[in-house]
């Protein structure tokens, strides 16, 4: 029987994985394939946070693929090219893919479909590898897709999800199949100093962990900053080491109120690739136009870079922002807080916001950033798009203590109790605050442009 290739993409795992346990049916040999796609690194999406957790992920993936017998083949370039150049090498039939839901995704599955066709070779797209539900499982009577969570949530959790697959336990690759060196996460520089490691092996340690301690407790403290009491497993997610239906099924059993919280964030992350795969221009324009005119010019500029900084003068958004370098990572609710304060204090378009964020997360991802920050700018799915998140009640509810503030804005340890949230009154007037900056603008003042702007 003729080998199969499996093009590993956002999926990089061995439990849980349906192209592979399909590729490897009847006995067959499989190149296991991964391209680092030129494409990627040209559009600026492989940034150092991003390709550092890759390379985790890959290494892993080898080892666990060597463990069973076979490889992982690398090769770099053009991704349809290198699979049809892995198709002739290995005499395969077949190549198997999960379904992407990226304006990219799409292109890079057409533009398979048609070489593989001329090749002679059949290429095989899965569903539900990356998501729980595959976009369009469910939809509304009268569109392709669902523009409201909470309608999309019910019907979401209604939905039989597909069994779990065992990982394989044995893999041969052809003879003959070259591969380059996986890429080293030493090689890339320019990294967070706290970024999570990658690779199945981590992501499956670390979904143990969470079942056991965190999930319990998950729908109280889910939204407390300091308490860091969220799984992070969200880079996992975004490179596939660990698959959501797994997870999904993995909560409900453990079942409580905890696990009612997790899996409906889990259903809120198919609701953005359900969104996205029916409007793949949602990851740059409107969803819903504002006819905004953000602001643009030096001060304009000035505010992004303090934003982009940690220095806008608002402890608990200068928090969030340096939490962000510091780990390639943010909470939740810090994401919410810095993408009003920069949509709607600052009026800076979302998509300066959003480009910042996928420069930085381990998570980065079209679907989930995009549509989150098109959500928070009131362009997107949000049902109260003129909200606007104050941050300093925003920061007494869910950092009382200011242990989340302190823990990042080093020049406020000292500062006692509520007044830390505050922002500096004025040049010197308060003690403790040295080196610390003045608010970049007031609130009011912020509001009341962003009301202007959107005629209210
Ligand atoms: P948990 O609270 O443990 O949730 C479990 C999982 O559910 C997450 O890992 C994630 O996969 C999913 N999830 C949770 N909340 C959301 C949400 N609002 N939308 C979609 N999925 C969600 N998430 C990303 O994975 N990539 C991004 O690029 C991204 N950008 C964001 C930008 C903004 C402006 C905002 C407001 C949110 C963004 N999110 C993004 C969603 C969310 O903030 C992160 O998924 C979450 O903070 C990751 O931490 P966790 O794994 O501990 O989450």
């Amino acid at each position: 029987m003729p080998a199969a290739v499996v093009l590993f993409t956002c999926d990089l795992r061995l439990h849980d994985h349906p192209p592979l346990r399909a590729a490897l049916a009847a006995g067959r040999e499989v190149v296991p394939l991964f391209v680092r796609d030129r494409d990627i690194d040209a559009a600026g999406f492989a940034p150092p946070n991003r390709r550092a957790f890759l390379a985790d992920c890959l290494a892993d993936l080898d080892a666990g693929l060597r463990a069973r017998g076979g490889r992982l083949v690398v090769r770099s370039g053009d991704v349809v090219e290198e699979v049809t150049r892995a198709v002739t090498e290995a005499r395969a039939a077949d190549v198997h893919l999960s379904a992407g839901a990226s304006a990219y995704a799409q292109r890079r599955e057409a533009l398979l479909r048609a070489a593989l066709a001329t090749a002679g070779a059949r290429l095989h797209v899965h569903d539900a590898v990356t998501t729980a539900l595959p976009p369009g499982a469910v939809v509304p009577g009268t569109s392709d897709h669902y523009a409201l969570f909470t309608p999309y949530h019910r019907r979401w959790a209604r939905e039989r999800m597909r069994d779990v697959q065992p990982a394989p336990r044995t893999i041969r690759v052809p003879d003959g199949i070259g591969s380059e060196q996986p890429p080293s996460r030493a090689e890339v520089a320019g990294t967070s100093p706290g970024l999570a490691r990658g690779g199945e092996r981590e992501g499956r340690r670390r979904l143990a962990a969470w079942l056991r301690h965190g999930l319990p407790r998950y729908h109280e403290l889910h939204d407390d900053l300091a308490a860091d009491a969220t799984s992070r497993l969200s880079p996992h997610l975004h490179f596939g080491t660990l698959s959501a239906v797994e997870l999904v099924h993995r909560a409900r059993e453990r079942g409580g109120p905890g696990a009612e919280a997790f899996v409906r964030q889990l259903c809120w992350r198919d609701f953005h690739h359900q969104l996205l795969a029916a409007r793949p221009t949602a990851a740059r324009a409107d969803y819903r136009t504002r006819d905004d005119r953000w602001r643009t010019g030096p001060a304009a500029d000035r505010d992004v870079r303090a934003w982009q900084e940690g220095r806008t003068g608002y402890p608990v958004v200068d928090a969030a922002m340096r939490q962000l370098r510091h780990e390639g990572w943010m909470h939740n609710r810090g994401r919410l807080i810095v993408a009003s304060f920069l949509t709607k204090t600052l009026y800076v378009d979302w998509r300066v916001g959003a480009r910042h964020f996928l420069d930085w997360l381990a998570d980065g991802d079209v679907a989930d950033n995009q549509l989150n920050w098109q959500w928070v700018a009131g362009t997107g799915t949000d049902t109260r798009p003129q909200r606007v998140l104050n941050p300093l009640l925003q920061a007494k509810r869910y950092d009382p203590g200011g242990a989340y503030v302190r823990r990042w804005v080093p020049e406020l340890a000292g500062v006692p109790g509520p007044a830390l949230h505050e922002p500096r009154k004025r040049p010197g007037a308060e003690g403790g605050r040295s080196g610390y900056p003045a608010p970049v603008v007031g609130l009011a003042e912020g509001l009341a442009r962003f009301r202007a702007a959107r005629g209210r």
